[in-house]
């Protein structure tokens, strides 16, 4: 099923394809690509393997850049409906202390095989809950990954500034300065792989300005520059935040952003929708990246992101599912619809194609997470592919393939590799009982968080 190590797997003849001179397909070796195929002609080398692609829309594996795996466990909670960000988050924030080890790895399984499913090859998710007894969070997520074979980023998050300190979250959810820093290193030491066509990256991230303390976010900054990861965190996601901001820190969130020590090509920022032109300027200058969460933004109706602007400004822009308490489901290809939808109610129809949308998804997402390996189809760069069929019916009658994949609503891939290898086969993730894996995520969900 997956080619063997040296073997050159000829993917053939795709109904269409995100990448310029590869109508012919694209020859994968290792986990490489390495050749791009023009129409008509056959690779330059000879091949040991052909997949025959001629069903099938080919485009770079998915780039998740914001998420929070274990609120799967919490989806459609009744806490939580019809509220906006922070009564949402004070009504959820009692429910997360009850977060355990069992319940959190089966949480990051699913949520790692449902993006999986939806193209996605590489995911961010921002853990930022460490209730006791779940100290080790960020191993875990770790551990599933690596399982599963999909490509991680995985975000050491934090919230130390409680209710009692004038944050938001409760005491029991809330660690020290001290504690966090010294597990930051600890994951850092432990998982961070720097190099090219690395399989897991760190970054730390905490929670958002007002959830942590001033110093927490210069040595988050200070570790990060030291470590040479990436920083991550919410920002700019509601109207209530500038009020906090301003009566807290005195400043507006990017004025504070900038005095932390954050305001650079290290960054990438969760939602990014509140700023002004002059913020968007010094955003796109200093190269801060932007995770754009469609989905979530509509739903607790947060706002609209500036992606035009910014990307003009010069930030990556890239997507996100965000948590799966705020969308609330962990699919990404569904999230590029919505992102494109978002985006023509915002600039215009013919301001934002399909293509932006994808362009988003894939090489925007992998500059917010720094890596030049993943995110495009070109020579070169890793073998993290997503393979969509347009057999459903809601396809039927579509003549432009890969504008089809998106305005017609493609909801699940049904061949998805990574690093060369095939994760995802006939619609069904390599290795995993999703039947099995529903019923023990949904019997936990409802034992842990059911409304009491
Ligand atoms: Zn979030």
């Amino acid at each position: 099923m997956t080619p063997a190590a040296g073997t050159r797997l000829w993917l053939r003849d795709p109904l269409a394809i995100l990448a310029e001179g590869a109508a012919g397909g694209i020859v994968v070796a290792g986990s490489r690509i390495v050749e791009r195929v023009a129409g008509g002609a056959r690779p330059a080398g000879p091949v040991d393997a052909v997949f025959d692609a001629s069903r099938h829309v080919v485009i770079p594996g998915l780039v998740n850049t914001h998420h929070h795996f274990y609120q799967t466990l919490t989806r459609a909670h009744p806490a939580a409906l019809g509220k906006p960000l922070f009564p949402w988050l004070k009504a959820l924030y009692p429910v997360w202390a009850a977060l355990n080890p069992e319940a959190f790895r089966l949480a990051c399984r699913l949520a790692y095989t449902e993006l999986l499913l939806s193209g996605c090859t590489t995911a961010a998710d921002h853990h930022y809950v460490f209730p006791r007894g779940l100290e080790r969070a960020i191993d875990i997520q770790v551990e599933e990954a690596r399982a599963l074979g999909i490509r991680a980023c995985v975000t050491r998050g934090s919230m130390s500034l409680s209710e009692r300190d004038g944050g938001l979250p409760p005491e029991a959810l809330t660690q020290d300065d001290d504690t966090i820093l010294a597990d930051c290193e600890r994951v850092l030491g432990l998982f961070h792989d720097p190099a090219p066509g690395a399989m897991v990256q760190v970054a730390l991230s905490p929670c958002s300005p007002f959830a942590v303390t001033r110093r927490l976010m210069r040595d988050s900054a200070t570790l990060a520059e030291r470590h040479g990861c990436r920083l991550h965190t919410h920002l700019g996601e509601t109207r209530d935040e500038d009020a906090y901001c301003l009566e807290v820190f005195g400043m507006r969130p990017v004025d504070y952003l900038d005095e932390v020590g954050w305001l650079s090509g290290r960054t990438w920022l969760a939602h990014g929708i509140h700023f002004d032109d002059g913020e968007v300027a010094r955003l796109g200058r200093a190269g801060v990246g932007i995770c754009h969460c469609p989905t979530s933004n509509m739903v607790l109706a947060s706002g609209r992101c500036r992606t035009c602007e910014l990307e003009a400004a010069g930030s990556p822009v890239g997507l996100g599912v965000d948590g799966s308490a705020s969308n609330d489901a962990s699919n990404l290809i569904e999230s590029v619809r919505h992102a494109l939808m978002l985006g023509r109610l915002t600039y215009g129809a013919e301001a934002v194609s399909h293509r932006d949308a994808l362009r988003w998804a894939t090489e925007g997402s992998a500059r917010c997470l720094g890596r030049d390996d993943i995110g495009r189809i070109d020579e070169g760069r890793e073998a993290d592919l997503a393979l969509f069929t347009l057999d459903d019916l809601r396809f039927s009658g579509a003549h432009d393939p890969l504008a089809a994949l998106v305005l017609c609503g493609a909801s699940r891939a049904d061949r998805v590799m990574v690093a060369g290898r095939w994760r995802v086969v006939d619609g069904a993730p390599v290795g995993i009982d999703t039947g099995a894996l529903r019923e023990a995520h949904h019997r936990t969900a409802l034992a842990l968080f059911g409304a009491a």
